[in-house]
Parts: C-alpha cells; structure tokens; sequence
C-alpha cells in the first residue's frame, strides 16, 4: 500500500501532539503510571505510531492506549 508522503507527515504531527498532551513529562504506563517504559519499536502499518513496553507491569501499550483513539485502525488525519 503506498502511503502519501504529505499523510505520513500529518500523521507524525498527530501522534506528536497527542503524546505531548499525554506525556508532557515523558511517556508513563497507561496502567500502572510507571515511568519505566522501554521503546518497542513502532506500528507496522502505523509508522507514527510508537509501541513501549513497561518495565513496571510487563504489559505493552502505545501512543493510543487508553484514549479516545485506541481502537482507531485509520490514520489519524482520515
Ligand atoms: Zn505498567
């Protein structure tokens, strides 16, 4: 599937202004709150997309977890 250079690049200021609004003090467990979280590499099919791992919790989340977007299989600027 080609991607849109332009879309790529809206989709990266989407997921950098959501993580600034989530994290303004550094990515944390959605489900325990640890700041301990490990970078997991990105979406496959979302390269904006970051997937961390928490150090606390062992349990895998990414930019989406536990927000509104979660679920959400289309590129944010869709
Ligand atoms: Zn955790």
């Amino acid at each position: 599937m080609m991607i849109p250079l332009q879309n790529l690049l809206d989709d990266h200021k989407c997921y950098e202004v959501i993580r600034q609004l989530r994290w303004p003090d550094g990515v944390r467990c959605p489900h325990c709150s640890a700041a301990a979280v490990t970078k997991q590499g990105r979406d496959t099919t979302q390269p904006a997309r970051r997937k961390y791992r928490c150090q606390g919790c062992d349990r895998y989340f990414d930019d989406l977890t536990g927000t509104v977007f979660a679920g959400h299989h289309q590129p944010l600027s869709v």
